[in-house]
């Protein structure tokens, strides 16, 4: 009887936290984020306390919750992980930062010069900008993204799609070129309409949070999001071992431009991808930290190009 309690009470936890996980690390993060600001935090200081904060619980739920045993995460790749966490998502940012931000900023006050008013709503509620920036972001970065895979830049991306397994810290894992492209897209265009620093900060503890969660070894479900949001079953084909299937739901956070652009591709109701993520077999991944810095540099030539099938299916429902 106790033991049927237990696993009645098993269930329910795994249920609820199946449900729930998703749509609390999209509003949480934004009331996090936005706490933090009023608190008088830095947007950069916000941005890191919000990251951790979720980096952290998506490693407790894993260890609570997993999808799958098996994906547990190796020490050699966590090792690596760790470093891209330090390395690769600070030092491009922060070198892109330094090259260009004064002048796409300079070249939004020119805007609102030329105007005579400002370009972008700073005087809207904190939620709308928000939402108008992680539209013209999330444009950015699908545009980047779907590049990314189409191109000569896919040896680039590859290192993110390098991993076998889903783990709390996959998120962080990308080339260092690739993260400054990515960061670069993403911020430019908010930069150059005149997005206050906060707004941004408040996208950027968003789509950390949304990644994070995306990536993470955790039995989601997320229902009618998924025609929304980017969500974690929907990221999971983005995954797919074959280039060819791999071509699809290429949203960071928000899913509307797979939608408009006929690149959404959901599963069969009763698919789950347990197995087959990653890269091909021929193409062999060092995972040491320099492994990962080398891998488009020593791509195989004969490894299948990323857009092998002109694009995802349409089978999207
Ligand atoms: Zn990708």
């Amino acid at each position: 009887m106790k033991s049927d309690r237990r696993s009645l009470a098993t269930g329910v936890g795994r249920t609820a936290i199946a449900w729930l996980t998703y749509p609390s690390a999209l509003i949480g993060s934004v009331w996090l984020g936005g706490g933090l600001l009023d608190g008088g935090l830095s947007p950069a200081g916000t941005v890191a306390c919000v990251g951790a904060a979720f980096l952290v619980l998506c490693f407790a739920l894993e260890r609570v919750s997993p999808e799958t045993p098996r994906w547990d995460w190796s020490r050699l790749e966590l090792r690596t992980d760790a470093l891209h966490a330090l390395l690769t998502n600070t030092i491009p940012s922060a070198l892109f930062r330094l090259l260009f931000y004064s002048g796409l900023v300079g070249l939004a006050d020119a805007f609102d010069q030329r105007l005579g008013s400002s370009l972008w709503p700073d005087g809207a509620p904190r939620l709308v900008q928000l939402a108008l920036a992680l539209l013209l972001a999330e444009a950015a970065a699908y545009a980047i993204h779907r590049g990314l895979h189409r191109s000569r830049l896919w040896p680039l991306h590859a290192v993110h799609h390098s991993s076998r397994r889903f783990y709390f810290l996959l998120a962080a894992r990308k080339h260092p070129i690739q993260a400054f492209v990515t960061y670069g897209g993403r911020l430019s265009v908010l930069w150059v309409v005149g997005v206050p620093a906060d707004v941004i900060a408040l996208y950027t503890c968003l789509a950390a949070a949304a990644s994070y969660v995306q990536h993470a070894n955790l039995h989601l479900r997320t229902g009618v999001l998924g025609w929304v949001f980017a969500t974690p079953e929907l990221h999971r084909l983005h995954h797919g071992r074959e280039p060819s299937a791999a071509n699809c739901n290429f949203g960071d956070v928000l899913i509307v431009y797979d939608v408009l652009f006929g690149t959404r591709r959901t599963p069969p109701p009763a698919e789950a991808l347990h197995d087959g993520l990653g890269l091909p077999d021929e193409i062999a991944v060092d995972h040491h930290y320099r492994g990962h810095l080398a891998l488009p540099f020593v791509w195989p030539a004969s490894a299948p190009a990323a857009d092998t099938a002109g694009g995802a299916s349409s089978d999207s429902s």
